[in-house]
């Protein structure tokens, strides 16, 4: 290519190109043209340049076929590594808006794209990264299948996770025996189903991977474990509550001062103004105002916008609690994080900020500031949030954990718990050793002496749980004995439900596949420093141009 001129104007660059070659090959009939026939000038859309939309101005040639029997008897010139025959946009700047689009929703991509000169709708990056071909699977020897909520309590679709190289393979519509039995059938070379116990994969993973073995995976069995004892304790909460009294932590339930009516009248008051602020943000958001502008029009801070934009439903009314720090909903992430070792505060505000945490550094830091003083002893949000006497689901969980990971006001509390009732003491027994069962992998032996306690124990809930255990004896069983677990799958399963919150609910399900299956963050088979870089890739504005240069968001995510 040849430069002819450049004009710069305030907003657009436009560069006058043509080329040079003395030939050019007919697209029909492969034969070489030296004739020119016409010239006209086509438009195509470029990167941007310095802030400024950058427009190619091509001088394209209209060439004669010197093949006389060829239907195509004039044809155009073309510019394979530059554009697409009919597109008018560049294919790296096509790849830009792919990448943003993978990483943010459709609406926000395109914000951030117009931002460095590069205008577009949502529209067309969405319809951009439809365009993304999915990235291959491979070949899958484990893997853990799971099930992740379209809309809770009402639709599911199923995510397929390899658990050596710890990335998501794919993402089914649907929770279906049918659909999962189809996907495992097209993967013969699996050899292992970690799965839970419901029966739709129970029977995908029987008919679909006849030749793998099956492990109900620890995590899920732990989970059960925590419902038949939640159960047991729901009909115990005025034991719990009087257990909390007596404990000599920092649990001490303050008796709730009623509220007097003014207060209250204000608080519903307050409540309303709320109700209509959101309302008011949404109405503008749907009619395609940003939310820079949103935040103008409405008077508030463009963070309050996005914090609005998170839900759709408008606010329930604020319960008086002790939980109001925006840090508390990650604060079971935080925890299970600290315990792996992150202490840096700078790369844990990094990995909330990519779940959708609003907030400061300095809000994480000081939130975080009672998980210091533990040093190497492992922590719980529990650490944090301690202060009225825990629910039934709480104190479940508190029993299957072992001794060394409860706080100190946790092993006090259950220390009353057990002393005042003794029935519970027995559960507490069986809960420890239960524990004890899953972390060791102590087999079957121990396995069935645990069952036989149980049994003589007389808790019906307890007994209820090692009934069901029994008619999937088999994947039961290697969960005890086996170290293949779907705590990883978890951990996928909020990456595809922040990815899907991200998006306001507008994703159709291509779409939501392409953006978990592309996105960086669903694929942990990097290292943990390479995962942090391609973090900060996909963070910073920096990627548009990196893609620019040539790799597409596929690139990104296997970088
Ligand atoms: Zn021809």
């Amino acid at each position: 290519m040849e430069l002819d001129s450049i004009e710069v104007h305030e907003q657009a660059v436009l560069v006058y190109l043509h080329a040079t070659s003395l030939t050019a090959r007919c697209p029909q009939c492969g034969t070489a043209g030296s004739r020119v026939h016409s010239r006209y000038q086509r438009t195509v859309a470029d990167l941007a340049f310095g802030g400024r939309s950058l427009t190619l101005k091509l001088l394209v040639r209209k060439w004669i076929c010197p093949e006389a029997l060829c239907s195509q008897h004039i044809f155009a010139e073309r510019f394979p590594a530059l554009v697409q025959h009919y597109a008018r946009m560049t294919d790296r700047l096509i790849k830009a808006l792919q990448s943003t689009g993978v990483l943010t929703n459709g609406a926000d991509a395109a914000q951030i794209a117009s931002s460095f000169g590069m205008a577009t709708t949502a529209k067309t990056i969405i319809r951009r990264v439809l365009q993304l071909s999915l990235p291959s699977e491979g070949s899958v020897h484990k893997v853990g299948i799971d099930e992740w909520a379209w809309k809770k309590g009402h639709h599911y679709g199923t995510i397929l996770v390899d658990l050596e190289k710890r990335r998501v393979v794919q993402l089914l519509a649907d929770r279906s025996v049918e659909t999962s039995t189809a996907w495992l059938r097209t993967h013969p070379e699996i050899d292992l189903v970690s799965r839970d116990r419901g029966q739709i994969f129970r029977e995908a993973a029987t008919q679909g991977a006849p030749q793998a073995k099956q492990v109900v995976d620890r995590y899920h069995l732990q989970k059960n474990f925590a419902d038949a004892l939640e159960k047991f304790f729901r009909k115990q909460e005025r034991v719990l509550k009087k257990a909390a009294e007596g404990s000599t932590g920092k649990a001490r339930p303050a008796k709730r001062a009623a509220v007097p009516e003014q207060v209250a009248h204000e608080r519903r008051a307050r409540h309303r103004q709320r109700v209509r602020l959101h309302k008011r943000i949404w109405k503008l958001y749907r009619a395609g105002y940003h939310k820079e502008q949103i935040a103008q029009l409405v008077g508030v801070s463009s963070r309050s916008v996005y914090r609005v934009l998170e839900h759709e439903t408008p606010p329930p009314p604020r319960r008086r609690s002790r939980s109001s720090s925006i840090v508390d909903p990650y604060l079971s992430y935080l925890a299970s994080r600290w315990n792996q070792g992150c202490h840096n505060v700078a790369r844990l505000y990094e990995e909330i900020v990519a779940q959708g945490y609003v907030g400061t550094r300095r809000t994480l830091e000081l939130r975080l500031r009672p998980f210091r003083p533990k040093g190497a002893r492992p922590v719980s949000k529990q650490t944090i949030t301690w202060n009225q006497p825990p629910s039934p689901r709480g104190v479940a969980l508190m029993m299957v954990r072992p001794t060394q990971s409860r706080t100190r006001e946790q092993t006090a509390y259950l220390e009353h718990l057990v002393q005042s009732d003794s029935t519970i003491a027995v559960v507490f027994e069986l809960a420890q050793d239960f524990g004890r069962l899953l972390r060791k992998h102590e087999g079957l032996v121990r396995l069935e002496q645990w069952k036989a306690a149980v049994r003589s124990s007389g808790i019906a809930e307890l007994i209820a749980f090692v009934d069901g255990l029994a008619d999937d004896a088999e994947a039961v069983a290697n969960g005890y004995s086996m170290t293949w677990s779907n705590g990883m799958v978890e951990g996928f399963v909020n990456k595809v439900k922040w990815i899907k919150r991200s998006s306001y609910g507008q994703a159709g399900f291509p779409l939501l596949q392409r953006r978990v299956l592309l996105h960086p963050a669903a694929r942990q088979g990097l290292s943990q420093e390479q995962r942090q870089r391609s973090f900060r890739q996909s963070a910073s504005p920096a990627s548009l141009e990196t893609s620019g240069t040539g790799s597409p968001p596929m690139a990104i995510a296997a970088a």
